[in-house]
């Protein structure tokens, strides 16, 4: 018999697509879901066959590996690539027939020869940097390197796309960068028309509104995190990080608890010694933090020093916790964006952080 992991993920798919629902109508465009990353440490395929089960319109991914293991899982949705594609990943990309986005004519050229050697066409959509400063071209230089583009006859520009850097963090530049795409959209656009034209990320179509984007990019939200505070209460947590406890124990006062014993007794402590530590993906920058863990419904505080397969805390007011006792480190009770603020990250990172001994388990 296979012993339980120390460690899971429990991921409610259910909530996968409420949150999906809830990008859809706040958008009110199809989506692009975002699932670089391992669908953002959720698992790249399962959460890929619940979107595209959902009518999602692109599949959004960092790289040709996602992209390969999304073709090798038997997805039929359009795989997008969200950044800039090297050389090395140019030949897959057309004999997939993956949708790149463009940031120069370097790039475009050499695409295009690729897709003439390999009699087809391929689709690819225009990146302008309207202010993220990562890739795209410039507004000023976008007119004459669409024209540039579109006389390569292998090449079909399906699309335009621009990137947000502060959506969640400052509202007047997010303002003005909508407008600038919005005016770039309509005269890139004016003589022949894109297909799809995309802006916002989660923060941006939670708090912004396009008069030209046909299609939104939503990422952290579907997995039920909002980067604007406002919305958290429409969405529903996706991922669910737990463990068990594996020992309790009585100190005495003044008794050290973890490496550094930055943390000593100040009375009797009954201390849980809890399966999951940074090794795990729990930041070990949570030390000393304040943060909480979930027990029988009770918040107990974590004591002393994240370890590396191993945290304590203290259920001294917890008499019933026991050995085996359930543990959620964050997820449905304790929101993910609380315990990346006590990490001094943020909930992106949180989620991907996640490592590959945490067993994820589907409902
Ligand atoms: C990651 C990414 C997104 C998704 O962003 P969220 O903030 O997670 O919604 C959208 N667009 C691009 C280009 C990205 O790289």
């Amino acid at each position: 018999m296979e012993s339980p992991p120390r460690a899971w993920a429990e991921i409610d798919l259910g909530a996968l697509r409420h949150n999906l629902r809830v990008a859809r109508e706040a958008s009110g465009t199809p989506c692009m879901a975002v699932v670089k990353a391992n669908a953002y440490g959720h698992g790249l395929v399962e959460v890929a066959r619940t979107l595209e089960a959902e009518g999602v319109a692109f599949l959004g991914v960092a790289n040709a590996g996602e992209a390969r293991v999304l073709a090798q899982a038997g997805a039929k949705t359009p795989i997008y690539l969200l950044g800039p594609s090297l050389p090395e990943e140019q030949e897959e990309i057309v004999a997939r027939g993956w949708v790149p986005c463009l940031s120069s004519l370097e790039e475009a050229r050499r695409f295009d020869d690729l897709a003439r050697a390999e009699r087809t066409t391929l689709r690819v959509h225009l990146s302008v940097d309207t202010g993220m400063g990562r890739g795209g071209f410039l507004p000023n230089d976008a007119p004459t390197a669409l024209d540039a583009i579109r006389t390569l006859p292998n090449l079909d520009v399906t699309g335009l796309g621009s990137h947000l850097p502060s959506a969640d963090e400052d509202a007047d530049f997010t303002r003005r960068q909508f407008e600038l795409f919005d005016d770039l959209a309509g005269m890139l656009g004016a003589s022949r028309p894109f297909q799809h034209i995309h802006l916002a990320n989660s923060a941006g179509l939670l708090g912004f509104r396009s008069r030209t984007a046909n299609l939104a990019r939503p990422g952290l939200m579907l997995y039920g995190s909002s980067p604007l505070p406002a919305h958290q209460d429409r969405l529903q947590a996706v991922m669910t990080l737990k463990s068990r406890v594996s020992l309790i124990r009585e100190l005495p006062p003044g008794h050290g608890v973890s490496y550094g014993r930055t943390f000593i007794t100040e009375r009797p402590t009954r201390v849980a010694t809890i399966g999951i530590g940074y090794g795990d993906g729990y930041p070990r920058h949570l030390s000393g933090s304040g943060v909480e863990v979930l027990i029988r419904g009770a918040r107990c505080p974590l004591l002393g020093r994240v370890t590396m397969d191993q945290i304590m805390a203290d259920v001294t007011d917890l008499p019933d916790c026991k050995v085996d006792d359930e543990v959620e480190l964050f997820g449905a009770r304790i929101p993910v964006a609380e315990i990346a603020g006590k990490a001094g990250t943020i909930p992106w990172e949180i989620f991907t952080r996640v490592t590959e001994r945490v067993a994820r388990v589907y409902s």
